[in-house]
């Protein structure tokens, strides 16, 4: 059926003149005010179900959108992402407005970056992909274990990154696998992501993350869980709950999870009364439904983890009063209660066993992929040698 429209919309657009622009999201925009700005019907938005409500709340300011319009200004679609891999498809169906939540189209592929230092990891980083973000993220993950002032001309630096492409360009987050900076006068350190929480650990499993995270609320039960992505197969769309519903009283306190600033502090769309809060190494914690702010606090103040800053409600779309309780790192929203439970400094049992396996392959490939390669001293002579290694298409 998806494909058909597609065909009879293209078919459209080479009869009639269209306009297909890639624009940035602007800064405070709801999909309401999207949708009244287009003159689009607002029950596309007022049919959806609860869940459906709260992922149009998780559009970015900046994020690129994609907009086909008719010369009249008519939007034939809307693809805005709601996340790294789901986005709003606005069209029409028989002259009615529609809106679907479907899989952006990307592609993911794996890397491996070895060389020799030359002026700095994140400048030669950035020499060599082009890639900002993922110089940006490798300092990120070393900074608790590499003193960056004392890495010097020649140090080998090997990574292993997964990256997403879209439409030809780098998108989303860059996702370090495993990686070693080894300096020539001072220990070698490792780095390798936990599939398990995507957090990163040393190669004996001690945690980098910096901020344990904690429960911030006592709850009574969870009321729905987190889902990044599902296909649910009887009534064939595409699920996400983009976090998890705490169920509690009204008026329950609720607690900074670690040490931040707050970065939201008002109400927004589904999530009604919202604090969002952004912590170190990227992460942001999100709280939805309040019934009441601590008035102590506005965006932009400093939190200690624990501080109370509100109270469980039901604001926004909630059916009953629940704390929605979301975390997120960089853009890619994560499981609140696998980055809670992993909450310690090393891993043990099970989890310390599959992260131990998981590494030490990583580890082979870096080692192999500086065996495998010349290292030049130079950026001149530096052909990039990384290899793609991997490629599939979701
Ligand atoms: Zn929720």
């Amino acid at each position: 059926m998806f494909r058909i429209l597609i065909i009879i919309s293209c078919l459209f657009s080479i009869t009639f003149a269209t306009t297909n622009q890639d624009l940035l999201w602007k800064k405070g925009d709801t999909l309401i005010t999207f949708l009244i700005r287009h003159h689009i019907d607002k029950d596309v938005y007022f049919n959806l179900s609860k869940t459906d409500k709260e992922l149009c709340t998780e559009i970015e300011a900046d994020v690129e959108y994609r907009l086909v319009q008719a010369n009249n200004g008519l939007v034939l679609h809307a693809l805005i992402p709601i996340s790294e891999e789901m986005q709003i498809h606005i069209h029409q169906i028989n002259g009615k407005y529609v809106l679907d939540i479907i899989p952006v189209i990307f592609e993911t592929k794996t890397d491996l970056l070895t060389f020799k230092l030359v002026e700095s990891p994140y400048q030669d980083i950035v020499n060599l992909t082009k890639n900002k973000q993922l110089a940006s993220e490798f300092i990120k993950a070393f900074q608790k274990s590499v003193n960056f002032k004392k890495v010097h001309t020649g140090d080998v630096v090997a990574i292993k990154y997964e990256q997403k492409i879209r439409m030809g360009k780098y998108y989303g987050s860059p996702v370090i696998l495993g990686a070693f900076v080894r300096p020539q006068h001072q220990d070698e350190k490792y780095i390798f992501q936990n599939p398990y929480d995507n957090l990163y650990y040393d190669e004996k499993g001690n945690s980098f993350t910096g901020v344990l995270f904690k429960i911030p609320v006592a709850f009574k039960k969870i009321s729905s869980e987190f889902t990044y992505k599902r296909f649910h197969p009887v009534l064939k769309y595409y699920r996400a709950h983009l976090g998890v519903d705490l169920a509690a009283s009204i008026g329950t306190k609720i607690s900074a999870t670690g040490d931040g600033r707050i970065s939201y502090f008002g109400t927004k769309g589904g999530y009604g009364n919202t604090v969002i809060i952004s912590h170190d190494g990227g992460f942001k914690s999100l709280y939805g439904h309040l019934s009441k702010f601590n008035k102590k606090f506005r965006n932009g103040s400093t939190v200690k983890q624990g501080d109370i800053i509100g109270f469980v409600g039901n604001s926004g779309v909630s059916s009953g009063p629940h704390l929605h309780f979301g975390m997120y790192k960089n853009t890619r929203a994560m499981d609140p209660l696998k980055l809670m439970s992993s909450a310690k400094k090393t891993l043990s049992g099970g989890l310390l066993k599959q992260y131990l396996s998981n590494s030490r392959n990583i580890k082979a490939e870096l080692e192999r992929s500086l065996d495998t390669n010349h290292i030049p001293l130079k950026l001149s002579d530096m052909a990039l040698f990384s290899s793609v290694t991997n490629k599939k298409k979701i």
